[in-house]
């Protein structure tokens, strides 16, 4: 007995997350065929858990230079063809409203479920199909069309789309798919590794931040090249926050990350006016005004200083020489959490084998890397889901 045939779509798509479920209805509302396949039991679970459960789903300030890739350019074509606006149009248009929590940040005020919804109602709109447990099994492509193997049925379509994201957190169900399929068909592949990650420790530095874990603390960190002024905050195994998951994503093992605590205070000048006013004050009450007690006492402790002087008996120096230490605090991470609670994957199908209007591959006439999978990797703050709808429209423009 002969095996089925085929089940024929005018596109499949390959991971029913952000970008997947969003390609999917476009190409569907442009009258495609469409059919979403993913292996999880449920779709989008990385935007029912962003945003601490509100989908911080897009930033205002939103352009190329916010993105880290080995081509900067590549994202510009897309970005400005898939817009903030066109994205919070949909959602009015599907009764969701939002807020601007900081530096352009928007949240649903509805729960991230609300999103997701919106991206399955878009899908059924366009009459795509979405199955979910589903394993992809193999990949082939002969005679123009590609024969999609999975643990259900054997599909075929002439365009296909990968979506199925990095490899950050894989207890969610993230897989190398992306990177597997892009090598088979012969594109590089940028080296991956966690970015929008925590910094961990060893020794001394890693004792002392989990003395004070859940101390936060307002910071300039750099390395890389790059710096972000953001909150800090002190964990168990090291430090998190805002300023070091930006910095992480452009880290390297082995750098030193350069802290500048409170980097819109002058400390000396604060220390100094207070030795003026209030001379009997000791250092320890003197910096808890700078600082979270904790903080304050971790501090004096690792510059080797007495809690207890008295302002009046220390140097001007002495002030100014702790000052500079807050402002140019080397840290030496020994590495990050990794993958497990990494926000994103840098690196990816290198984006050289991409057309940057359609993202359709240049070696395999029909076939698409959209999303996180592609070097192409946001800053935190709503940039990496602009990235999957801009990516998403493009490829799905393409297609239709
Ligand atoms: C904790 C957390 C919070 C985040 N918060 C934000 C935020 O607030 N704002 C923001 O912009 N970004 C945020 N991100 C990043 C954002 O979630 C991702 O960049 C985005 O989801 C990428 O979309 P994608 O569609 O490319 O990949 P994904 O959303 O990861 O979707 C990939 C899909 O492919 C499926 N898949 C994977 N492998 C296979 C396989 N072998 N076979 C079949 N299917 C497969 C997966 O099940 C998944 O459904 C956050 C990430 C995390 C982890």
């Amino acid at each position: 007995m002969s095996a089925a045939p085929p089940l024929e779509y005018d596109a499949i798509v390959l991971g029913a997350g952000a970008a997947g479920l969003f390609c999917g209805a476009r190409m569907g509302q442009a009258g495609q065929r469409v059919v979403v396949l993913d292996h999880a039991a449920k779709p989008a679970e990385k935007v029912r858990i962003s945003g601490g459960g509100r989908c911080n789903f897009t930033n205002l300030e939103t352009a190329a230079n916010r993105f880290i890739s080995q081509n900067p350019h590549f994202a510009k074509s897309a970005l400005a063809r898939y817009t903030p606006w066109d994205f919070t149009s949909l959602m009015a248009a599907h009764g969701l409203t939002w807020h601007e929590k900081t530096l352009g940040q928007l949240f649903c005020d509805q729960k991230s479920g609300a999103i997701i919804q919106m991206l399955l109602d878009e899908l059924e709109k366009g009459q795509g199909e979405l199955r979910l447990e589903t394993k992809i099994e193999a990949v082939t492509h002969a005679a123009g069309r590609f024969r999609v193997e999975t643990s259900g049925a054997t599909f075929s379509t002439p365009k296909l789309v990968v979506a199925t994201g990095g490899l950050s957190i894989p207890k969610m169900g993230a897989t190398g798919l992306a990177y597997d399929i892009a090598r088979q068909f012969g594109h590089d592949i940028v080296p991956t590794r966690a970015a929008l990650v925590p910094f961990v420790f060893t020794g001394a530095d890693h004792e002392d931040f989990a003395s004070i874990s859940g101390v936060a603390c307002d910071v300039r960190a750099a390395a890389g090249g790059a710096a972000f002024e953001e909150a800090m905050l002190f964990t168990h195994r090291g430090l998190s926050g805002p300023a070091i998951l930006q910095v992480s994503s452009y880290w390297q093992p082995g750098e030193a990350v350069a802290l500048t605590l409170l980097p819109d205070t002058d400390i000396a000048g604060q220390l100094k006016e207070t030795k003026q006013d209030r001379p009997m004050q000791t250092l320890a009450t003197a910096l808890e005004g700078l600082f979270a007690k904790r903080l304050a006492e971790l501090i004096l402790r690792r510059e080797g200083l007495a809690p207890a002087a008295r302002l009046a008996d220390l140097s001007h120096a002495t002030l100014e020489g702790l000052a500079a230490a807050l402002t140019s605090w080397q840290v030496r991470p020994a590495g990050t959490e990794g993958y497990r609670t990494a926000e994103v994957t840098a690196g990816g199908v290198d984006t050289a084998g991409l057309s940057s209007r359609t993202m359709e591959s240049r070696h395999v006439p029909g076939l698409h890397f959209i999303g996180e999978c592609v070097d192409v990797t946001g800053w935190l703050g709503g940039y990496n889901f602009q990235w999957a709808w801009a990516s998403a429209a493009a490829a799905a423009e393409r297609v239709s």
